[in-house]
């Protein structure tokens, strides 16, 4: 009997990383009253969630989210664009909930990991047998003296999509011909590495058709960031990047990018050795770190990250407890989505392995970030980059497959539409295969 539970269990795995998404097999039950509760009903938690309910349908799972609604942060540089709607980066749970997830939209407060008991702001608990945490990033405002949660309201991050997102395309639209967008952007680790490029050239396409004589400026903590050739390329082809008649500017560190403060109320910012720059649109990405719940719960370092088995993702300070997307240490892999569903779905082997005491396997993970440089329908125009990379897990970390992956190459027009439409299509898949 042991023995075929094992390898009805091994095959199921084995078929769902052969088939991606689809799944050759009948849902097998293979445990009882095993209590798994998810943090987050992002793109870790939905896709752990799904994953565990496909590997062992008797385990009892309930993700704990604090909102009803998810907008996905990828393609919502788009939507800052003008070139995607809010309501196509928007997800619910009911098809997560049509396959017996119980889902709680509550905000969680506490986990007890002696206890294993995870406590929600409405007074409730919920008992474990394992727990998964991915409650993203938290932003960390005050790190950028002058700005706050607050000054959010009117200086947006959007850097978690939503409300944030919408706000930020409405002051560039609102914006007069002429004016000056400044991004402030992040320090290492932060969520989504090529993020505050892609959305400069979107909004660089925004203002290029409906606004000619206005100027992006780049305030970087930063010397260097992902995907930087392949983005300054673009930048020089579109955007007149490297000229006097450049629409958008970059300043590293060593040009004296950093920002001291900011003064929120008349959006100018201080920067370098002290020069100011008064913005029309203020876009500030703050400094992150794990989302605040994982550092309540003793989850997180000192530097604010959360420490995990890089096979599992268990957390090496608390058993029971696995952490994973963005708040999770698993570098090589990127703070990306498609990063979190697939570390997602090892952590759903890894949980239902450990409870039904059967042996885990030997992990991989993959990864790609596209980004748009120039909008288009992808067929009769645009301009798309990537980076893929295969990990495996050897001598205890996660490392590169050599010779898997690779950055989009020299510029070739009929392949640069085409990266935009595999971005699309990627969007799709992901989502369905998160939420779906
Ligand atoms: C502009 C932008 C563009 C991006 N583009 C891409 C891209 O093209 N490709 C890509 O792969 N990635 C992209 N990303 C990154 C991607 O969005 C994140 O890496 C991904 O969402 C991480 O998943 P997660 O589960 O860790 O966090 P999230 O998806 O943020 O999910 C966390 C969830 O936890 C919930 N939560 C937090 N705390 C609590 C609590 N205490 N109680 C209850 N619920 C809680 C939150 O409400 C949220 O729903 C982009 C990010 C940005 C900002």
């Amino acid at each position: 009997m042991m023995l075929n539970r094992r390898n009805l269990l091994k095959s199921a795995i084995a078929a769902t990383f052969a088939s991606g998404a689809s799944f050759g097999f009948a849902n097998h039950a293979y445990a009882s009253n095993k209590k798994v509760v998810i943090v987050g009903g992002g793109i870790g938690g939905a896709t752990a969630a799904k994953y565990i309910q496909k590997y062992d349908s008797a385990a009892d799972i309930t993700i704990i989210e604090k909102n009803p609604d998810y907008y996905t942060c990828f393609m919502s540089n788009e939507v800052i664009g003008g070139n995607r709607s809010m309501e196509s980066i928007h997800f619910t749970y009911e098809k997560l909930k049509a396959r017996g997830i119980k889902v709680v939209f509550d905000t969680v407060s506490d986990i007890d990991a002696k206890g294993q008991s995870v406590k929600t702001a409405s007074g409730k608990a919920f008992a474990y047998d394992r727990c998964i945490v991915s409650p993203g990033v938290q932003l960390k405002y005050e790190a950028i003296p002058g700005y706050s949660k607050e000054a959010s309201k009117s200086i947006p991050h959007a850097w978690k999509a939503g409300p944030q997102t919408e706000l930020l395309r409405k002051q560039l639209v609102d914006m007069k011909d002429g004016g000056t967008v400044v991004m402030i952007a992040p320090p290492n680790p932060f969520r989504c590495p090529p993020g505050p490029y892609e959305r400069v050239s979107q909004i660089a396409a925004y203002l290029q058709e409906h606004k000619p004589n206005s100027k992006i400026v780049i305030l970087d903590p930063k010397d260097k960031f992902s995907k930087q050739g392949l983005f300054m390329d673009g930048w020089k082809r579109y955007y007149g990047y490297g000229t006097e008649q450049s629409m958008i500017s970059w300043i590293p560190a060593k040009d004296g990018g950093k920002v001291t403060k900011i003064d929120a109320a008349s959006k100018t910012v201080t920067y370098g050795d002290g020069k100011t720059l008064k913005a029309d649109v203020l876009n500030i990405i703050p400094p992150q770190q794990a989302g605040s719940i994982a550092i309540k719960a003793g989850l997180a370092d000192d530097k604010g990250w959360c420490p995990v088995d890089q096979k599992t993702f268990e957390s090496t300070l608390h058993k029971n407890i696995y952490v994973i997307g963005d708040a999770s240490i698993a570098g090589p892999l990127p703070k990306s989505g498609y990063a979190a569903n697939s570390e997602a779905k090892i952590c759903a082997v890894a949980v239902v392995t450990s409870l039904n005491n059967q042996p885990m396997i030997e992990p991989s993970w993959v990864n790609t970030c596209y980004s748009v440089i120039k909008p288009g329908d992808g067929i009769t125009s645009g301009d798309g980059i990537s980076v893929a990379m295969v990990y495996a897990y050897k001598d205890g970390k996660i490392v590169k497959v050599d010779g898997s992956g690779g950055l989009t190459g020299a510029f070739d027009a009929e392949l640069r539409k085409r990266e935009v439409l595999y971005a699309h299509s990627w969007f799709k898949n992901i989502t369905v295969d998160t939420f779906g």
